[in-house]
């Protein structure tokens, strides 16, 4: 057999990132100087705030540059179990906390542990792209449970329970969603617990967007609902999208000990843990990251409000009003196009990127991120419509 054939079948089946392929794009495009507006990013455009920063620059200069434990250094565990109290009345202990390099190692780590082949996941659709990709390495079966416009866009129980098989092993739950914006309250969560409870699902609860949350909604996280929830959760969360340190590749997990004993060898044998310095400064974000988050949420809502009018006054599109995150998706059906031709022709000829929503299981829709200044949403929501009125 010709050697460049010879590759993992999982690995052959892979799709690449859309996320990651339209935002390099974009990128690339405008330091070529094209006068591009990027709403494909799913990264804040604010710079990593400079108390974290600073708090890196100590580590390097105190030599904190070798290995730490590889499921996480002992300061950072103890400043996330302490966060997950306060923030989310989740009592853990250290022995509760995996840090992993990125919360999509830990979403990784989450399914790999788990899944066994001819398992399944149940994925509520629309889902963020690398959820079944994922799965696809792992070699799990994916079920996917389409959720509704109509219904906001949520899990309906009744279908939850139809959906649920003998070989059902995790369901991911993703709240503040990518790429809706849409959030469960907790009593939504508790009618999805009600079907959960008599199943053997694991639950993988993906809330790396917690913080960002508007009109006042609040966060609960799955594994506070109950104690039986609690031990059959895993929380992921990071440091990404909260405080703007996507470069720092830093998440993790919080979950029952005996799944953090069997992950955490995985770390041991691939990564031997996450970067050090970057642990040093997340112990910083933590303990002083509040006044930061609340900013960025008082922001983010204001780019919301103005994304959301200006495309609402256009009579062929229909946005949805995101409660959380920094993606609005919005409708385009109404142009006749597949929103993978939609994003294709709106960049050539109006040079806006956006992501198309067929790697998010759903036709119809593209995704817009107001991670960008207020100037930028104003031209490129312009631009948007006119490509629109132009078609
Ligand atoms: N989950 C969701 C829903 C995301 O949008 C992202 C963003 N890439 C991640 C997990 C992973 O974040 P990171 O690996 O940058 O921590
Ligand atoms: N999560 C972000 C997004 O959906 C970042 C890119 C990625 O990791 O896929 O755009």
């Amino acid at each position: 057999m010709e050697i460049l054939n010879q590759f993992n079948s999982h690995v052959t089946a892979l799709s690449k990132s859309p996320t990651l392929k339209i935002t390099a794009l974009a990128k690339k495009l405008k330091k070529e100087g094209k006068d591009i507006i990027n709403f494909a990013a799913g990264e804040p455009d604010f710079d990593t705030p400079d108390f974290i920063k600073q708090a890196a620059k100590d580590a390097l200069d105190q030599g904190f540059t070798k290995y730490t434990p590889s499921s996480g250094a002992p300061e950072l565990k103890a400043g996330i179990v302490e966060k997950l109290q306060n923030e989310n009345s989740l009592g853990y202990t250290p022995e509760n906390i995996l840090v992993t390099t990125g919360a999509k190692f830990s979403v990784f780590l989450g399914i790999f542990a788990l899944i066994e082949k001819d398992s399944e996941i149940i994925l509520p659709e629309p889902y963020w792209v690398s959820y079944p990709e994922m799965a696809k390495i792992a070699g799990a079966k994916v079920r996917t449970l389409p959720t509704h416009r109509e219904n906001g866009f949520k899990i309906d129980p009744k279908k939850l329970a139809a959906a649920i098989t003998a070989r059902s092993k995790l369901i991911i739950l993703n709240y503040p969603s990518n790429p809706t914006g849409v959030t469960y309250t907790e009593s939504e969560l508790k009618a999805l617990w009600d079907v959960i409870k008599d199943s053997n699902l694991w639950v993988l609860s993906d809330e790396i967007y917690e913080h960002i949350l508007f009109d006042k909604r609040t966060h609960t996280s799955f594994a506070a609902l109950n104690k039986e929830a609690y031990n059959r959760t895993i929380t992921v969360n990071g440091f990404s999208k909260c405080f703007s340190m996507t470069g720092w590749r830093l998440g993790y997990i919080a979950a029952p000990v005996k799944f953090v004993q069997e992950a955490s060898k995985m770390i041991d044998h691939t990564t031997s843990g996450a970067n050090s310095i970057a642990q040093k400064a997340a112990c910083v974000a933590l303990a002083k990251g509040q006044e930061w988050t609340g900013h960025i949420k008082k922001i983010f809502q204001e780019r919301r409000d103005l994304l959301f009018e200006s495309l609402s006054g256009h009579p062929s599109l229909s946005p949805l009003k995101p409660q959380g995150t920094f993606y609005l998706f919005c409708d385009i059906s109404q142009s006749g196009l597949s929103a993978y031709d939609f994003a294709s022709r709106l960049l050539d000829t109006h040079s806006v990127a956006v992501i198309p929503s067929e790697g998010f299981g759903i036709e119809g829709y593209i995704r817009i991120s107001f991670a960008t200044s207020t100037e930028q949403i104003k031209e490129g929501a312009r631009r948007i419509k006119e490509f629109m009125d132009n078609l």
